[in-house]
């Protein structure tokens, strides 16, 4: 029943990542379109360190709001492909580019897959950390799947402090910077709402939170801007249950923050969808 490699026809290159490359593919026999992602065998032990993990978290997962995995090939060449559910809408990050940015009912929308995606990662012990609109793939329906695992974390026991420095920095909560300050009993859960609820920010401002419209992120002001300022919040304008829920995602200590399974209780999310 499974896929071999020789019956995929590479259609066009999608997008360049950390190390791979991912390509659209058409399986010949039934003309279903895949992303394949390809790692190339003479990358660093990192990069394919990180490969391992994925497919190993891959292999673990199976949500509606996490990426299908549809095999994996390992290559003689060393070469390693992975397939996937082909997302035709991109990743939030290209939506926001492409149509600009995202009213408070569609982000609803977006934040309650998120959360569900969240959810179901988090109930059996994997931390994304790698949180970010363009790791959140889309599909012309308005699904979105949480996508790109490779520096996730499977937990083995509940208090790991998982303190390694992975992830993209700009979206990492305070306490994994400076967990001492911000960490209470740190469990990284908690990171991954920190992220998301940047995102969020982002989608609905068009800039990344933590900078202006336009200007260059630079590694120091940016990590102190996270561990000494004021969390970003809403401009006026948004709703209070909006401001609400960004505010419970963006608490600085990270056991003030609510867990995914609290946020899905939200009034954001809850309120009736036809009012606005
Ligand atoms: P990073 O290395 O920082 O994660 P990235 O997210 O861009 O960067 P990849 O995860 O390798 O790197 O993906 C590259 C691009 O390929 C993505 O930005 C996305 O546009 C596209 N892509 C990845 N997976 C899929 C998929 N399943 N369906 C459709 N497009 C995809
Ligand atoms: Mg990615």
């Amino acid at each position: 029943a499974g896929i071999s490699y020789a019956d995929l026809e590479n259609i066009k290159v999608l997008g360049h990542g950390n190390g791979g490359t991912v390509y659209k593919v058409r399986h010949k026999r039934t003309d279903k379109i895949y992303a394949l992602k390809v790692v190339h065998g003479d990358t660093d032990a990192t990069v394919r360190r990180q490969v391992f993990r994925e497919m190993e978290i891959l292999r673990r997962t199976d949500s509606p709001h996490t990426v299908k995995c549809h095999g994996i090939f390992e290559k003689p060449s060393g070469d390693i492909a992975i397939l996937m559910e082909y997302m035709d809408a991109g990743t939030l990050e290209t939506l926001l580019r492409r149509d600009g940015t995202f009213s408070e009912s569609k982000l609803r929308n977006v934040a309650s897959q998120i959360l569900k995606g969240l959810n179901y990662l988090h109930s059996i012990k994997i931390i994304h950390r790698d949180i970010k609109p363009s790791n959140l793939l889309v599909d012309r329906k308005m699904s979105i799947k949480i996508s790109d695992f490779g520096v996730s974390k499977i937990m083995c026991r509940t208090l790991d402090p998982c303190n390694s420095y992975v992830g993209t920095c700009a979206y990492m909560s305070p306490e994994r910077f400076d967990p001492d300050s911000y960490g209470g009993n740190y469990n990284g859960y908690a990171g991954d709402i920190w992220s998301l609820g940047l995102t969020l920010l982002e989608l609905y401002l068009g800039h990344f939170p933590f900078l202006q419209p336009g200007q260059r992120p630079d590694w120091a002001t940016l990590m102190c801007a996270i561990c000494f300022g004021d969390p970003p919040a809403l401009p006026d304008g948004a709703s209070e249950e909006f401001r609400g829920f960004i505010e419970c995602c963006l608490q600085k200590e990270s056991n003030k923050r609510w867990t995914a399974s609290q946020l899905l209780n939200h009034p954001f999310l809850c309120k009736d969808q036809r009012s606005d």
